[in-house]
């Protein structure tokens, strides 16, 4: 039995927080884990900046629910959800993925969750674990299925190691020349291929 462990954002659908970025012209919400390493900052920093402008978690849902999948990324997941097994494992919040994962027909998704006030502000956010990717690989070994996984960044590489099976997809050059290792798939024709080939090497 194989299990494909997929990576969300920029595997499947765009960044979220650029493009909530570009769509609320907050710039301040442009950062990433390339510009502030530590999640933790990086997520007070998010959630001082969502206050201060008085976002609530509807108005942000209701910036994701204009967003859509990546250019063939639904054909893309069904043609997958048809070979085996797949979950989403992402950093994201379940609050801000829902209207993403609508348009993805619902797979299922393991990532992190809000807490809100009573006016619908976010006032916190909760890690469900520390490398929670590279734990949800162990946790599926350990049920006796051979994994498959696939990212894009940094966040992924515990996850593409710790797998039976790992694949970059349109990881930045840098991150792909330092992981030689892993092989690399640009576009979702190729990602299938490296993704049955993956596959046949488990059966
Ligand atoms: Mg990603």
């Amino acid at each position: 039995m194989i299990i494909t462990c997929l990576d969300l954002e920029g595997v499947l659908v765009p960044e979220v927080w650029i493009s909530v970025a570009e769509k609320t012209g907050i710039e301040a919400l442009r950062l990433t884990t390339r510009d502030i390493q530590d999640y933790d900052e990086l997520m007070t920093h998010r959630l001082k900046v969502i206050s201060e402008q008085g976002l609530t978690l509807a108005d942000i849902q209701g910036v994701i629910a204009t967003l859509s999948p990546l250019e063939g990324a639904v054909e893309f997941l069904d043609g997958l959800r048809d070979q085996c097994q797949v979950v989403i494992l992402s950093d994201t919040f379940e609050e801000f993925a829902q209207p993403l994962m609508r348009q993805l027909k619902m797979p299922t998704i393991l990532c992190h969750s809000l807490s809100l006030d009573e006016t619908g502000h976010i006032r916190d956010y909760h890690l469900r674990l520390p490398d929670p990717k590279k734990k949800a690989i162990q946790a599926f070994k350990g049920l006796n299925y051979k994994t498959i996984a696939a990212g894009d960044s940094y966040n992924d590489v515990s996850m593409l190691l710790e797998a039976d099976q790992g694949i970059f997809f349109r990881p930045p050059q840098a991150i792909a020349d330092q992981f030689p290792q892993l092989p690399v798939a640009r576009d979702y024709e190729a990602f299938t291929k490296l993704l049955e080939q993956s596959m046949n090497e488990l059966k």
